[in-house]
């Protein structure tokens, strides 16, 4: 029987793991490296690169280079997520006919979950090229605040790329796992997970073998990158104020500013100076300018405070759901890239006045714990682990009036079923639309629209009298589907949460295809 992999598709890097005898191993890249950044660049000669080879030719094809493409996937095109990508991702976006996102490269139009399919189809090669078989199942984690859309993109992306998904996991459950795995031990923990795209905090109650998610909670818009455009920032409004040329107006110029931003902010975690050299950053008729600044980390910590602040509150509601104090947390395990950065590290000390864990590698340890739950599946042996995870967002339907009625709340452990009866609003209705959503708010229009369909063939009745029964039910990936049915007839009516987004079957099918008869050049 082949190795399974566990596979922490990252918005910047990814990375993959899997369980030798009983411990997580990383498998590297081609290149030797435990990360491979998640970028995908069509050359002009018509070659496709990944990874590092892709990365490394950014700032010279910043147009068909798409990075942070986990910032679009199982997204709707008019999203405000989407329209702040829009504002900062050097390519081209368009809406498809369905409403979702494509990135332009050239002429072709190409779904997130294709460019996610390319860069997992890379990952599997290396696994296999490393582990000298053929892959074909993995565990591939999501960030804990996905909803059912971005879960749904990400396994037509591993399906793409020649994977079957032995199961969907939340990033700070398997990070958890695998620290559980080492510690052997009963605590309540929280992970903090700061990468380069999104935040999340997630508490848990780890007790022998069961892993309990008690509450999460993010932000899916925070993360590193927003650390680096604030230097950018900086830089660029420096540059004007000297020379009164616009830097950000001037593609290739932005991108080797983004690049060195990046690095200055790394090198700031171990540092308290870094010098900014940008030679011949743009010529005007007067000659060549350049860039040559001083960043410390003092003014470092200046222009991203705020941005360390903002997951104050959201680590107070995880607790508050939890019902838990900032004290009754034994560990703080820190994933993702940006919790190096030393503020951000004092920041959460000094709110749970404990120190968080310094041996666990931030960027390994999500693939790690997918490992685990993949060897876990694969052997069929969940008495080793059970994990309880939870819903991030609660989930309903709308009702008279703009209301929101709450099926399932939000830190419901999954997977779950619920059913709640509704009726009819007017005399002899003999259809219903059920429009499923998914928020917090009361007011239905306030929460974000995840399907609609309609139950047609309700018998004809005075109003209030048809019971119609509405059913969630969420299974272990987090994915859910909807039924509704009228207890007098018996008529149902069910759907998985996927027509008004993502791929269909016959897309899906087109896209795996070519990649069959295309092989990848890497
Ligand atoms: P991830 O998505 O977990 O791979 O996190 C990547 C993010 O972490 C990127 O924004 C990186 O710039 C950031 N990062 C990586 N290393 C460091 C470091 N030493 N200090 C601060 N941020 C870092």
């Amino acid at each position: 029987m082949s190795k399974v992999i566990g596979i922490d598709l990252g918005t910047t890097f990814s990375c993959v793991a899997y369980l030798e005898g009983n411990r997580p191993k990383v498998i590297p890249n081609l290149e030797g490296q435990a990360t491979t950044p998640s970028v995908v660049s069509f050359t002009s000669a018509g070659e496709r690169l990944v990874g590092n080879l892709a990365l490394r030719q950014a700032i010279t094809n910043p147009d068909k280079t798409v990075v942070a493409v986990k910032r679009l996937i199982g997204r709707k095109f008019n999203s405000p997520e989407v329209a702040e990508a829009r504002q900062k991702l050097p390519y081209q976006l368009v809406e498809a006919p369905n409403g979702d996102v494509r990135v332009v490269v050239d002429s072709a139009e190409i779904s997130p979950q294709e460019i996610s399919g390319m860069i997992l189809s890379y990952l599997k090669m290396c696994a296999e090229s490393f582990l000298g078989e053929s892959i074909q199942a993995a565990v591939i984690t999501v960030p804990a605040h996905f909803n059912d859309h971005q879960r749904q993109a990400t396994k037509d992306a591993a399906k793409i790329a020649g994977l079957e998904v032995l199961r969907v996991i939340n990033e700070p459950t398997a990070a958890s796992l695998a620290y559980g795995l080492e510690a052997k031990k009963n605590a309540k923990v929280a992970v903090f997970d700061l990468g380069g795209g999104t935040f999340d905090i997630t508490i848990l109650e780890i007790q022998d073998t069961v892993f309990q998610v008690l509450a999460t909670n993010g932000n899916s818009y925070l993360g590193g990158e927003d650390f680096d455009n604030r230097i950018v920032a900086w830089l660029v409004e420096d540059f004007k104020k000297e020379h009164k040329i616009d830097l950000f107006q001037d593609k290739l110029a932005l991108q080797r500013i983004k690049e060195a931003a990046e690095r200055a902010k790394r090198e700031l975690s171990f540092t308290y100076e870094s010098e900014i050299n940008l030679p011949f950053i743009c010529s005007t008729s007067a000659g060549s300018r350049h860039i040559n600044k001083r960043l410390t980390r003092k003014m470092l910590e200046e222009l991203t405070g705020d941005l360390v602040q903002k997951t104050i509150p959201l680590i107070e509601q995880a607790l508050a759901d939890s019902r838990l104090e900032p004290e009754d947390i034994q560990e703080i395990i820190l994933v993702g890239g940006q919790t190096r950065m030393p503020l951000v590290r004092k920041k959460i000390t000094d709110f749970f006045r404990t120190k968080p864990r310094e041996d666990i590698n931030p960027d390994e340890i999500v693939a790690m714990g997918a490992a685990i739950q993949s060897a876990i599946l694969k052997n069929k042996r969940a008495e080793l682990v059970v994990l309880l995870d939870v819903t991030s967002h609660s989930l309903g339907i709308e009702t008279e009036n703009d209301t929101y009625q709450q099926i399932i709340e939000r830190n419901t452990t999954i997977p779950t079923k619920k059913t709640m009866p509704f009726t009819t609003v007017e005399g002899n209705q003999i259809r219903v639309t059920i429009h499923v959503l998914q928020g917090e708010n009361r007011q239905a229009s306030r929460n974000k629209s995840l399907a609609r369909f309609d139950l047609i063939g309700i018998q004809p009745a005075p109003a209030g009298v048809p019971q119609i029964d509405v059913t969630f039910e969420i299974d272990a990936d987090g994915i859910l589907k909807v039924s509704a049915r009228d207890v007098m007839t018996g008529l149902n009516q069910e759907i998985r949460i996927h027509p008004s987004s993502g791929l269909t079957a016959g897309e899906l099918e087109a896209i795996i295809k070519k990649h069959r008869s295309q092989p990848q050049s890497f």
